[in-house]
């Protein structure tokens, strides 16, 4: 089937044929910004508490944005203290969730006081809209989205989260010390921008 292309004709201005005019328009915005945000921040480091919050700019990716510790983003699946999964395929996340995105396949567990346990748990992370009803719904604590990561997939690709993945055995990240570590990086860098 053939496109149509739909041109717009959208009118020229005298100023902008100029177009000088509009060039030192840009560059006036951009320094008004500049120095206000270098008065704003001179007046904090002055002892001064400027009306407004000066800019800050974060050098991501070294540097993250930090997000509220009740901010519920990756999940994990948690561990019991021998490193068993406390999850025990009891299928209530799976069900409750609104975007029918986590998967679980239920089997026999080799713990003779545990009935089951997940063969294969997955995500689709994809289809996840974060509400975090999969956490409320978890009567273990099985479940949880509490590593203030909210990258989601990156340039490899991982779109849905395997077992391992959400355990934190996979890709070298045992989540149990990466959260508490990312927690504390975290409230340092709140109590930096308070
Ligand atoms: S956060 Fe919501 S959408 Fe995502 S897996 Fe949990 S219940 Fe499903
Ligand atoms: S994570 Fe919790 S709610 Fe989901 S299957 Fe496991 S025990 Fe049940």
């Amino acid at each position: 089937m053939q496109k149509t292309i739909t041109t717009l004709d959208i009118p020229i201005g005298v100023k902008e044929q100029i177009y000088w005019i509009e060039v030192i328009r840009g560059l006036w915005i951009t320094n008004r910004h500049f120095w206000v945000n270098m008065g704003r921040h001179c007046a904090k480091a002055l002892g001064f508490q400027p009306k407004e919050r000066a800019a800050a700019t974060y050098q991501y990716p070294e540097e993250r944005r930090p997000v509220h510790p009740r901010w519920r983003g990756r999940h994990r699946l948690t561990l019991k203290q021998n490193g068993a999964m406390r999850c025990t395929a009891c299928m209530l996340c799976e069900t409750v969730c609104p975007s029918d995105c986590i998967s679980i396949t239920p089997g026999e567990s080799p713990d003779p006081a545990v009935e089951k346990f997940p063969e294969r748990f997955d995500i689709d992370i994809l289809r996840c809209c974060f509400c975090g009803m999969c956490v409320e719904a978890c009567p273990l604590d099985a479940i949880r989205m509490d590593l203030q990561d909210w990258t989601q997939v990156g340039y490899t690709r991982d779109i849905i989260y395997t077992k391992e993945f959400l355990m934190g055995i996979d890709k070298n990240r045992p989540w149990e010390e990466w959260c508490v570590k990312r927690l504390r990086e975290g409230d340092a860098q709140l109590k930096d921008a308070a």
